[in-house]
């Protein structure tokens, strides 16, 4: 088998044995992989530090048996370590590499999502922890999954709003008009936070800076995302735990009724 060279996200790195390394990466043409990296953990010359979480790395490896690939070598394009000088960084980093990990509806490669990961890691590196940036991303990251709410028009009815507030419900895909809401269900949202999340939508994938929420955007939208990306997730997240202890999610959006 003739080895391939891509340019890679390394996602997670676990021990194996005495020196070798079981590394899941994100490939830019193919998609989510796990590798074997023989001397992984010892080798300098062929791996050097490249495989740490969140590295970008160019990698020669190629297809073996089985569902690991075989990780020759490594050359690093950038280590991002400044994600480990910041908790709240590191913690978000972790959270994005896990949900891409977990969200895709498929394994094969998606040269756009590989984009928005490596941009979301990099915002991440210049402009530290913001929570902006973490709603961009999992708005973006829906959307390329597949998974694009409804916004700006009631999901069952499809008529667009007019008044200051809908209901939103990502179990029945999105927002909701009055007349189509049950008592209580879903959580209440303003029209400023549906128009502002719908306007990134437009933006490019990849652009990060620049943005400012207000407090109503920040708490509602980052509730609403939230609520998305549970919605499309076989179980809990392992990072969640960690990020909301480091960086709560706002508070004031998203007021849910008690009804189950
Ligand atoms: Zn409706």
């Amino acid at each position: 088998m003739e080895p391939r060279r891509s340019e890679v996200i390394v996602l997670r790195s676990l021990p194996y044995g005495e020196d070798d390394l079981v590394v899941t990466f994100f490939c830019r043409e193919g998609g989510l992989l796990r590798g074997f990296a023989p001397h992984g953990r010892k080798s300098r010359k062929r791996f050097g530090a490249t495989l740490s979480p969140f590295a970008g790395i160019l990698l020669q490896w190629s297809a073996a048996k089985g569902s690991l690939v075989r990780m020759k070598e490594a050359e690093l394009l950038d280590l991002r370590a400044e994600l480990r000088t910041s908790l709240p960084a590191l913690a978000l980093a972790g959270y994005g590499c896990e949900l891409v990990g977990k969200i895709l509806p498929h394994e094969e490669g998606s040269p756009e999502i590989y984009g928005l990961l490596r941009a979301y890691l990099d915002s991440l590196c210049r402009q530290g922890p913001r929570i902006e940036t973490r709603m961009l991303f999992e708005l973006r990251l829906l959307k390329l999954c597949g998974y694009e709410p409804h916004l700006l028009h009631c999901s069952r009815c499809l008529e667009g709003f007019s008044g200051a507030q809908a209901r939103f419900d990502a179990s029945c895909g999105g927002s909701l008009c009055g007349a189509c809401a049950a008592e209580g269900q879903g959580m209440a949202v303003s029209a400023g936070t549906l128009g502002s999340l719908s306007r990134c939508l437009a933006t490019p994938l990849e652009a990060f800076e620049g943005f400012r929420f207000g407090p109503l955007t920040l708490a509602e939208g980052s509730a609403l995302l939230a609520d998305c990306v549970r919605s499309h997730l076989h179980g809990a997240l392992k990072s969640l735990g960690f990020l909301e202890r480091v960086m709560p999610q706002p508070q004031g959006g998203g007021s849910r009724s008690n009804s189950p």
